[in-house]
């Protein structure tokens, strides 16, 4: 089985942007419309979008979240967030009932700067219930300007513990920048992922606290691997602990969303394929076909990780099952439930 941890219902009927154009411009003011989506209208987005491209791949599940960039948390207030997160969760909830066999949900939260993760809670919990499996943690609710404190900061804790107790994985996902100087897919999501990678090196305290608490960074992890001689050795100056970097290892994943065979070859040379998950983040941030390469999609990861030759059957496994299984109990034991 080969399971895809990142995918975003990018291709949502347009009525969920329209509604939350107008969520966004009723500025405070209170907005009660209901999203009105069909099931044959999902279906459509689905058959034609994800699932058609899964079956061409030839992966069998991906767990589905909200569009990454759509999360947006610095619009509004706590509650437009709320309503929104609501609502988009809402939505992946009816593709994973619609589609059992392919898409399992993974949930946005209702951040917003200034506002205690701690509120977050009710929503992660209700997402549980309903099946989710892991949510997306964006760790700049700003959305570019980076101005609240750190993922190691207590400021998390309350959400931290939550997610051990629940065994979902957090993927650290930034959403849009709303920072000229920052490109969202381009600038922001790496950046996002290497900022919170150094501060579990510079602080190293959560996993301590919270030894069940599993981070997933995708996009490769930013620029992590390619510098890892660099972030080993500040790990070592800054703590005077050699194994550091192995023991944060036990808690955190990298993702294959690089694009290219060289990067994922290179992934998993350095970091190792127990560490490696296999995703796609399709459709997502690069939708385009690579005319160096065939023409093929850049986001059709699975064909990098199919032309590693030399990597052995068991590592292929880990990376594209294992790993997964390992990283998102909820998911395991659904499909499990499932004969799979
Ligand atoms: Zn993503």
């Amino acid at each position: 089985m080969i399971i895809d941890v990142h995918g975003h219902y990018t291709t949502a009927p347009r009525q969920l942007s329209a509604w939350r154009q107008r969520q966004i411009a009723s500025a405070g003011t209170p907005f009660t419309e209901e999203l009105v989506i069909t099931d044959d209208e999902i279906r459509e987005t689905i058959i034609e979008g994800q699932l058609k491209l899964q079956n061409e791949r030839g992966t069998d599940v991906a767990l589905f979240s909200p569009t990454a960039g759509g999360m947006a948390h610095h619009y509004g207030n706590e509650e437009t967030s709320k309503q929104w997160t609501r609502t988009v969760n809402d939505l992946i909830y009816r593709v994973t009932q619609l589609f059992p066999d392919n898409f399992i949900g993974v949930c946005q939260i209702p951040e917003s700067p200034g506002v205690s993760p701690a509120n977050c809670i009710p929503e992660l919990e209700r997402c549980a219930e309903m099946g989710f499996v892991a949510c997306n943690l964006n760790p700049d609710p700003t959305d570019g300007y980076w101005t609240g404190p750190p993922m190691t900061d207590k400021w998390w804790f309350p959400l931290y513990e939550k997610l051990e107790e629940l065994e979902m994985p957090a993927m650290i996902h930034v959403s849009m920048s709303c920072n000229p100087n920052f490109h969202g897919t381009g600038a922001h999501y790496l950046n996002g992922d290497q900022t919170v990678f150094m501060q579990l090196i510079q602080y190293d305290n959560i996993f301590k606290e919270f030894p069940g608490l599993r981070f997933v960074i995708p996009h490769g992890g930013g620029a992590v691997p390619y510098h890892w001689g660099r972030y080993r050795g500040i790990c070592e100056q800054l703590n005077n602990d050699e194994d550091l970097i192995e023991r944060l290892m036990g808690n955190i994943w990298f993702d294959t969303c690089v694009y290219h065979h060289a990067g994922v070859k290179f992934l998993i040379e350095v970091i190792g394929a127990q560490n490696v998950i296999f995703a796609s983040e399709m459709i997502g941030a690069v939708r385009s076909r690579n005319p160096r390469d065939g023409n093929n999609y850049y986001d059709d990861t699975k064909r990098y990780v199919d032309a590693i030759k030399d990597l052995s059957d068991a590592d292929r496994q880990t990376i594209f099952e294992g790993n997964a299984r390992k990283v998102y109990p909820r998911l395991d034991r659904e499909l499990k439930k499932r004969g799979k």
